[in-house]
């Protein structure tokens, strides 16, 4: 499933293409993703130029110039992949490929998505910030103003496990479950620490894995588990070795330790850590 990182990668590699050129066609290739695209989704998206992208979460949000707003998910396989007019030519329409958009400078993206778990709807900039995606989310991860005194308030009074505290979205945004079990190594606190005691130095420590994970995957060009594929029409970066994570048994990489990784299951999601380094 593409996490924070490859959305962000998606974003970073669509803006060129897309920020401040026109969608001049609009291919739309059936009638639904995980819901039924909007009406005249087509229509309405010809001849829009776009102004900016923009990312909440791990929804894409492409702002456009009549006011409304392409909000896009990738769900659990979707990708975006680009193509110049030779490469488009080259490389028919896969069965996947739902959404097709040409820009006003010979660009296509396609949206691919096999298991059509991702969405795309339009709805007016103003309705955004306030739509029911959006509502209850918690910080993004990465803003400057998210820090440990942040997190900390939101885990008071939480006696659920840290682990899957930093997996609620109402927490915080973005921090899947390969990213929480590699920022709770990094900042040496187990995952089965009740999360209200997360606090002061110990949240400082946590939020800034947390930025660094993140940060070092988004460097990468997005880490893949699945079939993600970067822009570009190219396989994307693929990171295959994380400290804990799917590392069960593996030696805890922390010099002189010596434990072997440990797995737990922890909410039904399986949970990998160190024993010793991490409290
Ligand atoms: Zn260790």
């Amino acid at each position: 499933m593409p996490e924070l990182p490859e959305v962000e990668t998606v974003r970073r590699g669509l803006a060129p293409r897309l920020v401040d050129h026109r969608i001049v066609r609009v291919l739309q290739r059936r009638k639904d993703l995980r819901v039924p695209f909007p009406g005249k989704f087509a229509e309405r998206l010809e001849g829009r130029r776009v102004l900016g992208i923009d990312r909440r979460a791990k929804y894409l949000l492409l702002r456009l110039d009549d006011g409304n707003t392409l909000i896009a998910h990738l769900g659990m396989s979707g990708r975006m992949t680009l193509h110049d007019a030779k490469s488009a030519s080259e490389h028919p329409f896969d069965r996947h490929d739902h959404v097709v958009l040409d820009t006003d400078e010979g660009w296509q993206v396609r949206f691919n998505d096999a298991r059509r778990f991702g969405l795309m709807l339009l709805e007016p900039d103003a309705a955004v910030a306030g739509h029911k995606l959006f509502k209850g989310l918690g910080p993004e991860p990465l803003d400057e103003t998210f820090d440990g005194a942040a997190l900390a308030v939101r885990l008071r009074g939480k006696r659920t496990p840290i682990k899957a505290a930093l997996l609620d979205q109402r927490t915080l945004v973005g921090v899947g479950n390969i990213y929480a079990c590699e920022a709770l190594f990094l900042a040496g606190v187990s995952p089965r620490r009740s999360a209200h005691t997360v606090q002061g130095e110990r949240a400082e420590r946590l939020v800034k894995a947390i930025k660094q994970v993140l940060l070092r995957s988004i460097d990468d060009g997005g880490s893949t588990l699945r079939d993600h594929v970067q822009p570009g029409g190219e396989l994307g970066y693929f990171q295959t070795r994380f400290n804990v994570y799917d590392r069960e048994g593996a030696r805890c990489p922390t010099p002189g330790c010596g434990r072997l990784v440990r797995r737990v299951v922890q909410a039904g999601r399986s949970t990998f850590y160190c024993t010793r380094c991490q409290r």
